[in-house]
């Protein structure tokens, strides 16, 4: 019986994979999931995306009928001990662009060729592999919009999302796979906080898209920069763990949308793309400033502000609420993600790479690319960042994107009560008004961690020191 491996990673859905089409093509499928022994430069999975993945895992073995053979450790010596007890003739898998991967995957594609064995990689995850796109004299893009305008919308289209294979006559390796709880992904606790708020797996990415199309899309320019709103499609674990493509998404929306609402959604999924670009071309992104004289930069350290920024207690309610929505869902909105980094790396002046490894940690989207690039934005030191001396107005931002209160309200409840006025800034409101709303700060909540202009004004000191300007 000829066989044919499909190697699961990140691409965990059977829709549009063009990997697992190929597998299925080529002889009965034996699916796989390697739960890796990690390089030393590999960052191990965050608690949060343990959850995700074994619940993805389990969706995914149930749409393939249980077929799905669970595996611990070397991948190498693990297909390698497939290939000598069953007669593989293909190993498939769709590419994933980690750093370490690619490296440990280029090798492995040469030992399986070497034992004669036909080797299949595809592209399943980007609408446009990272090397395609160049500058006209051939280097990479290092700012997004032309990046995306001259690079990627010039470029050859994304293709046609693929059909799901009409039947997949997968098999599982009885003698020789683990199951799925030995793998040790899941732990209660979290199990108890992010359930209620996500449906992981293929399924459940496409409800959720179909409920974006219906409620978000319309609004999606603006709305997305509001988060009571409905406006964001929360995608973006899905996104990460393949349980749908990003090719699904940009043929769908430019279907039903191909207005500015469309186009703007396409651009977000454009700055994805830009992550992976400058991740491939600059392996250090996750560790190293991109910008060489940020290696100066004189960061402060200080475990309490940052143990009060992990717990959402720094006493600045749209601060605190992010970092409670991050605790509590694995998730954070996008305006917030920027309001509360901003905060770390300027307000408290902490190395971005304390909110980088927080956020890693806590995220069911914790990507590689997105991640390292868009704290480097944050923190101003990245290819194409927000520059340092604009630093977000926690007080401002929050009046302005959570204009009644609702997301503050929310996440840090003991301010309910407070009018609007105040929500945002309670050390500013009388004491009749605090005593009204059963606020006591420094008891109910806390006094602020910094002031916000005395620490604004110390960020910008750091950084024209940091240039030589003084
Ligand atoms: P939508 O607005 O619905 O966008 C659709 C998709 O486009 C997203 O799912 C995502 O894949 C992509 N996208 C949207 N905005 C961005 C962006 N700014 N950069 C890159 N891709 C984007 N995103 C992650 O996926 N993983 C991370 O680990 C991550 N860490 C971040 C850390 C910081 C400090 C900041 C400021 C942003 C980070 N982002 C990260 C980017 C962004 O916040 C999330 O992708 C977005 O909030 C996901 O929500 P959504 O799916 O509702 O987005």
């Amino acid at each position: 019986m000829r066989i044919a491996i499909h190697w699961f990673r990140q691409d965990l859905r059977v829709a549009d994979n063009p990997a697992l089409a190929a597998a299925a093509k080529q002889g009965k499928l034996l699916p796989i999931y390697i739960w890796e022994e990690l390089p030393p430069d590999a960052p191990s999975l965050g608690a949060a995306s343990r959850w995700w993945l074994h619940h993805s895992l389990a969706a995914l073995n149930g749409a393939l009928g249980g077929a799905l053979s669970f595996y611990r450790g070397n991948p190498a010596a693990i297909l390698a001990g497939l290939i000598k007890r069953y007669d593989v003739q293909a190993v498939c898998w769709t590419r994933c662009y980690e750093p370490w991967r690619i490296a440990r995957d280029t090798r492995l594609k040469a030992e399986l060729r070497a034992k004669g064995m036909q080797v299949e990689t595809h592209n399943g995850s980007l609408l446009w592999e990272p090397w395609v796109i160049k500058k006209p004299d051939g280097a990479p893009y290092k700012v997004f919009t032309p990046f995306y305008r001259k690079g990627c919308l010039q470029a050859a289209p994304p293709r046609a999302p693929l059909p799901a294979p009409q039947s997949l006559d997968g098999f599982h390796d009885k003698t020789g796979a683990q199951s799925l709880q030995q793998l040790g992904l899941l732990s209660a606790d979290w199990d108890k906080r992010l359930a209620p708020h996500w449906q992981v797996g293929e399924e459940g990415a496409h409800q959720r898209f179909q409920l974006f199309l219906q409620e978000g899309l319309a609004h999606y320019k603006d709305g997305r920069n509001f988060p009571a709103q409905p406006h964001v499609s929360r995608l973006s674990p899905h996104l990460h763990f393949g349980e749908i493509s990003p090719h699904h998404l940009w043929h769908a929306v430019q279907a039903v949308a191909p207005d500015r609402e469309g186009e703007h959604f396409c651009s977000e999924l454009g700055w994805r793309e830009f992550s992976y670009h400058l991740l491939f071309h600059n392996p250090q992104l996750p560790s190293k400033n991109l910008q060489p004289q940020f290696d100066h930069f004189p960061w402060a350290e200080d475990d309490a502000a940052l143990a009060a920024w992990q717990k959402g207690q720094t006493g600045i309610p749209m601060v605190d609420a992010g970092m409670r929505e991050l605790r509590a869902t694995g998730y954070m909105h996008n305006r917030v993600r920027m309001i509360a980094g901003s905060f770390l790396v300027k307000n408290l002046r902490l190395d971005w790479r304390h909110g980088e490894r927080w956020f890693w940690e806590m995220l069911v989207d914790a990507d590689l690319a997105n991640n390292s690039a868009s704290w480097q934005w944050v923190a101003g030191c990245g290819a194409d960042a927000a520059p340092y001396f604009r630093i977000f107005n926690p007080v401002l931002q929050g009046q302005r994107f959570d204009p009644d209160g609702a997301y503050v309200r929310r996440f840090v409840p003991e301010l309910a009560a407070l009018p609007n006025k105040y929500l945002f800034s309670p050390w500013d409101a009388p004491g009749h008004v605090l005593r009204q709303a059963n606020v006591q700060l420094g008891k109910t909540y806390p006094h602020p961690i910094v002031d916000l202009q005395i620490s604004r004004q110390k960020a910008l000191d750091a950084l024209r020191l940091m240039k030589g300007q003084v």
